[in-house]
């Protein structure tokens, strides 16, 4: 989609930091980190929100969260544990409006998040 930043991450045409990347997913660090590890995994594919998601995207919705698992076992954070966290729409938080799900590892995580 035009004028999304993470759109355009997806296509190389904006540099990141990015960690992981196949057909469909790609995962780059944040780049305000909020924990020592923070890392973005989101779709090639823009779909705008959960709340704008189809049951067709299930599955790829359903591969950010085993991808992220994946990535916390290469980084040997599974035994420690981590945070995944998607926001959606204003009250929730999100301010990019591509689907993502936050990785956040390496620190206790409060709960509730404020
Ligand atoms: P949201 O608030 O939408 O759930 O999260 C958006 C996240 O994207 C924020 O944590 C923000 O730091 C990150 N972010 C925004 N723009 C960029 C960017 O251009 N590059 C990277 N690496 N992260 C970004
Ligand atoms: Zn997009």
């Amino acid at each position: 989609m035009d004028n999304c930043i993470f759109c355009q991450i997806a296509a190389g045409e904006m540099t990141s930091d990015i960690i992981y990347k196949d057909d469909e997913v790609i995962a780059f660090n944040d780049m305000n980190p909020e924990a020592p590890t923070h890392f973005l995994v989101v779709p090639r594919r823009h779909i705008t929100n959960l709340e704008e998601a189809k049951s067709e995207d299930a599955a790829l919705i359903g591969k950010l969260m085993t991808t992220a698992a994946l990535l916390a076992r290469q980084r040997n954070l599974e035994t420690d544990g981590y945070r995944v966290v998607m926001n959606v729409g204003k009250m929730g938080g999100q301010t990019m409006d591509h689907i993502h799900l936050h990785f956040l590892g390496g620190r206790f995580m409060k709960w509730p998040p404020g």
